[in-house]
C-alpha cells in the first residue's frame, strides 16, 4: 500500500493477489490473457486458498474440453464448486480478457456498451489521525481528485469530515463506515453528514442488525445508505432493495463480471443505483470491473491507485475521470513488458 490503509476492523500495509494468467494458441498466434484473484479473509479467503483452489480445478481437469469463448459453460462448471468467489473471479476475468482477445475487440465491445460517458471514481482516504488525513487529502487534491471516500468509523470522524470539507468544498463526498455503527449511531450522525453534503454512507451499521435498522435508517435517515459487505451475489439484489438505496460491487464477492452485470441489470429492476468497487489489487482487476462502468451511477475504481507498486497499466486517470483503455480483451498491458 501506499499508506497505511486503515478501515473500522483493520489496518492494512501490505496485499497478495494472485495473478492468473492463460495462454492459448489461436489461428497460429500464442494469446495471454490477464486475470487478479483478489482473496479477502474477511471473506475467508487468501491467496493460500486461492493457489489451492486452481490446483483442484487442475487436478480434477475441471476446464477439460472447455470452449474459452463459452463464458456461461465455464460459469457452470466454477458453480460445481463452492465458495471461493475470489478465486473464480480471478479465472472468469482472465477468460473475458481471452475471449475479447479471440474476438480482437475491447470487453465493453463485445458486451455492446459504449465506453463514454463513465461517472467519476471516487480517492479513498483511510481512517488514521488528523494530522494524516490532512496530508492524505493536500496530496489528494493534488493529484486532481474530487470526488473522495473517507472511511469512518475512528474516534474522531466528524472532526476529520469537516476538516476535509474544508479542505475541498466543492469536491463530492462519500463514506463508508464499514458497518461499524449501531443503528441510533448512525441516526445521530447522519443529520450532520448531510449538512456536509455527504452524498451516500456505505455499509452504515453493524452486520448483526436486524433488517427493522436498516428500514428505519432508510426512511429516517437524511443520506442515502449503500450495501457492501450485506451485498455479494444475485439472490442478494432484491432484499438489498429494501433495506438501502443503493449496492457496491465488488468480483471478490461477485465471483466475477458475468454475476456482477446480472446484478446491475437485477438493481436497475428493483431501483437501486449501484456502484463498482474492488480492494487492493492492481490494474488488472480495476480495469476488468471497469468495462462495467457504462452502466453504474459511482464508481469507487482507485484499488490501483492506492497500492504502490502498481505492476500493469490499464484503466486510465485523469484525477477521478477515468477512461477505459481501447485495447482488446480487458486492454491490460504490463509495464515492464508491454505485450
Ligand atoms: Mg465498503
Amino acid at each position: 500500500m501506499e499508506f497505511p490503509f486503515g478501515i473500522s476492523r483493520s489496518i492494512k500495509t501490505v496485499a497478495r493477489t494472485v495473478r492468473v494468467e492463460l495462454t492459448y494458441l489461436h489461428r497460429g498466434e500464442t494469446l495471454l490473457a490477464l486475470g487478479e484473484a483478489v482473496p479477502s479473509s474477511f471473506y475467508g479467503e487468501t491467496y493460500q486458498t486461492v493457489m489451492a483452489f486452481y490446483d483442484r480445478l487442475v487436478q480434477e481437469q475441471a476446464l477439460e474440453g472447455l470452449n474459452p469463448l463459452d463464458l456461461p459453460e465455464l460459469e457452470q462448471r466454477l458453480a460445481q464448486y463452492p465458495e471461493n468467489m475470489a478465486a473464480k473471479a480471478g479465472l472468469e476475468i482472465a477468460f473475458h480478457d481471452l475471449v475479447g482477445k479471440i474476438r480482437q475487440q475491447p470487453l465493453y465491445t463485445f458486451w455492446r456498451l459504449e465506453p463514454t460517458p463513465l461517472p467519476k471514481t471516487s480517492y479513498t482516504i483511510g481512517i488514521a489521525d488528523t494530522e494524516t488525513v490532512r496530508h492524505k487529502t493536500k496530496i489528494a487534491l493534488e493529484r486532481g481528485y474530487d470526488v473522495l471516500k473517507i472511511k469512518l468509523g475512528g474516534p474522531d470522524d466528524l472532526e476529520i469530515l469537516r476538516l476535509i470539507r474544508a479542505m475541498a468544498p466543492k469536491a463530492t463526498l462519500r463514506v463508508d463506515a464499514n458497518a461499524g455503527w449501531t443503528l441510533d449511531e448512525a441516526l445521530s450522525i447522519s443529520d450532520k453528514l448531510y449538512e456536509l453534503g455527504i452524498e451516500f454512507i456505505e455499509a452504515p451499521l453493524q452486520l448483526a442488525s436486524p433488517d427493522s435498522d436498516y428500514i428505519r435508517l432508510k426512511s429516517e435517515g437524511a443520506v442515502p445508505i449503500m450495501a457492501d459487505e450485506n451485498c455479494h451475489t444475485l439472490k442478494d439484489v432484491p432484499r438489498c432493495a429494501d433495506l438501502f438505496h443503493a449496492i457496491n460491487l465488488k468480483h471478490t464477492k461477485t465471483g466475477g463480471l458475468a454475476e456482477a452485470k446480472r446484478m446491475i441489470y437485477a438493481a436497475r429492476e428493483h431501483g437501486l443505483k449501484v456502484m463498482l468497487g474492488g480492494f487492493a489489487e492492481t490494474s488488472i482487476s480495476v480495469t476488468a470491473f471497469a468495462h462495467l462502468a457504462p452502466l453504474v451511477d459511482y464508481a469507487d475504481l482507485d484499488a490501483c491507485l492506492l497500492i504502490a507498486n502498481d505492476p500493469y497499466e490499464g484503466l486510465l486517470f485523469k484525477g477521478s475521470e477515468i477512461t477505459l483503455p481501447d485495447r482488446p480483451g480487458i486492454g491490460v498491458i504490463s509495464r515492464f513488458n508491454p505485450h
